[in-house]
Formats: C-alpha cells, structure tokens, sequence
C-alpha cells in the first residue's frame, strides 16, 4: 500500500473514532442529565414522605414508591438517598422495615 493511501485510511479512521466519540459524550451528557432529573426526583419523593403526614392511602403509595426506588437499586435511607446501591444496605433495610 502507497504511504498516501495508507495516510488516507488512518485519516479516515481517525475521523470515525471522533465521530464516535462525539456520540459517546452526547450520550454521557445525556444520562447525566436523566441521572441528575432522577436524584432530584427521588429527593422530592422523599422529602414529601419524610415532611408530610398524609392520610394513610397516600401514605401506602410513598411507602410504594420508596420500595420501587429501593428495588430499583437506589438508596432510600437518608444517608445516602437517590444514589445507586452498591451491594446491600442495612440502613435502607432499616428504612424500609420502619417506614412499613
Ligand atoms: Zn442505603
């Protein structure tokens, strides 16, 4: 192969490498900002479940979604809360089993 052709090849190369990694960072950019909806999301719900004495229906669907967000593999124990587990944690069971 010609030493152009084979300049011409790396360029293109190149080239897609950083096309790919442009669509690599929008994706980050965009799941930082999902991640960042999502904590602030989970901190209102939780502020309305720790903040406001509701009556007890309303009370069962917080108390649901906690779970739901605890099943999902979030923190709902206030040390910690809205990050990702990593592995069990025993104040979130706590959390949970007192708030039930
Ligand atoms: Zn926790």
């Amino acid at each position: 192969m010609r030493l152009a052709e084979q300049l011409d090849n790396l360029t293109t190369t190149l080239n897609d490498a950083l096309i790919q990694l442009d669509d690599l960072k929008k994706t980050v950019a965009r799941l930082n900002a999902e991640n960042e909806r999502l904590r602030k999301e989970v901190q209102a719900a939780h502020l309305k479940a720790v903040e406001m004495p509701s009556p007890e229906n309303k009370q069962v669907e917080i108390n649901d979604t906690l779970l739901q967000l605890f099943n999902e593999g979030y923190h709902i124990c206030p040390t910690c809360f809205g990050q990702m587990r990593d592995g069990e944690c025993i104040l979130c069971h706590g959390f949970l089993f007192h708030e039930q």
